[in-house]
């Protein structure tokens, strides 16, 4: 196995504290930010600034997909009306995992983990459990970590504030700026 480690940004400031902590177990980390399902345009640049921040602060490469929202509205049709953290959020955390797989794939890097489990919010075994599976579909392991243990959340709100990155105020798709 090798150290190159690819980790799925879903924000700037939830990342703030899973790249020094990855670069400090000795990873090789690139970054990926998955960013279609960020609603409105100005919102993504915002959060896409916020990133270009953290980038220059750590020194690690990140790859950012084409921004086109259209794509992930289709993977999450029908799943419009459910309430934040319901079916579409699964769905949407495989969007994201499914198409980070793949850039880990090109970047030949043989790990796999998120920043999605800094969140207070989230539902920590669902996401290590997605990940893992599609992690495994593509031959690469599932680096589980859950970033919100030892005040991982409260970090991360200090060195955001420090870097002074951009912190949204909802999850990021259209529904949940709706919420
Ligand atoms: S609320 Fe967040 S996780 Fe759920 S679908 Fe929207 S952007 Fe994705």
């Amino acid at each position: 196995m090798n150290k190159k480690l690819l980790l799925h940004i879903c924000c700037a400031p939830d990342a703030s504290v899973p790249v020094p902590d990855l670069l400090l177990e000795g990873w090789e980390v690139t970054g990926f930010f998955y960013g279609n399902n960020i609603h409105p345009l100005s919102e993504y640049k915002l959060r896409l600034e916020a990133l270009d921040k953290l980038i220059a602060h750590t020194g690690i490469n990140c790859e950012v997909m084409n921004y086109n929202p259209g794509e992930w509205l289709e993977k999450i049709s029908g799943l419009e009306h459910e309430p934040e953290g319901g079916r579409r959020c699964e769905k949407c955390f495989m969007a994201q995992f499914e198409a980070g797989a793949l850039a880990a794939e090109r970047l030949g890097c043989e790990n796999f983990c998120t920043t999605l489990t800094i969140s207070p919010h989230k539902n920590v075994a669902l996401i290590n459990s997605l990940g893992e599976k599609i992690a495994g579909l593509h031959g690469l392991t599932w680096q589980s970590r859950i970033w919100r243990k030892n005040n991982g959340f409260l970090r991360s709100i200090r060195v955001s504030h420090e870097l002074g990155l951009y912190r949204q105020n909802y999850c990021g798709c259209v529904f949940s700026q709706r919420a």
